[in-house]
């Protein structure tokens, strides 16, 4: 049993209150994007490192790329990597794939558009950053799809309603029979509790 098993209501008006309030909560789980953040602190604190007159955008999380796990376009000096990775890979390799493309950056930076993308210039600057210098980054995918789920939210009554497939239509908790026009790609939150999920 966790957390909810230990509240006690006191009678009167403020603990109805907290009943309300738990249920709402319960209710209205956020389904958010899977946090960058610790992306951008790590390609801040590799540039600073060694190469300081360089500055990125943030990271873009995209939830298109599914082949492709991270990019780096030259023209707007962008990051991109896909939120499948983020949302169901380990750090090593986020790491790996992030460092991968601030190499990209680095290289473009130094050398214009003039070297082959994984070339001499490339692994000796993922030399110096520490990153595998490799073209492709090992990353093992085949367990991704296992885990991604389509959500629905309830009109009525506003319940997530989670499915392996993408169904035609769905019958909530509530009685009512959906028939939802899109459905939302999601895995569950790492580390978050059951039934916390992160768009893709
Ligand atoms: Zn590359
Ligand atoms: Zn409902």
């Amino acid at each position: 049993m966790t957390g909810i098993g230990h509240v006690t209501l006191a009678p009167g008006s403020v603990a109805t209150e907290e009943a309300r309030q738990l249920a709402f909560d319960l209710e209205q789980r956020p389904v958010e994007k899977p946090t960058a953040a610790a992306v951008d602190l790590l390609i801040r604190s590799t540039l600073a490192a060694h190469e300081p007159g360089l500055e990125l955008p943030d990271v873009r999380v995209s939830g298109r790329m599914r082949q492709t796990l991270g990019s780096y376009m030259p023209s707007k000096k962008q990051i991109a990597i896909s939120s499948r990775l983020l949302a169901m890979s380990d750090e090593e390799d986020v790491r790996s794939v992030v460092l991968h493309e601030v190499a990209h950056a680095i290289v473009h930076e130094r050398w214009g558009g003039k070297p082959s993308p994984h070339g001499r210039e490339f692994r000796a600057v993922c030399g110096e950053i520490g990153a595998k210098p490799r073209r492709y980054v090992d990353v093992t995918t085949e367990q991704w799809q296992s885990r991604v789920r389509y959500l629905a939210k309830c009109g009525h009554c506003k319940a997530l309603i989670v499915r392996k497939r993408q169904v035609r239509s769905v019958r909530c908790v509530c009685g009512l029979k959906l028939y939802p026009q899109s459905w939302r790609t999601v895995a569950p939150a790492e580390g978050g509790a059951t039934g916390d999920w992160v768009m893709l």
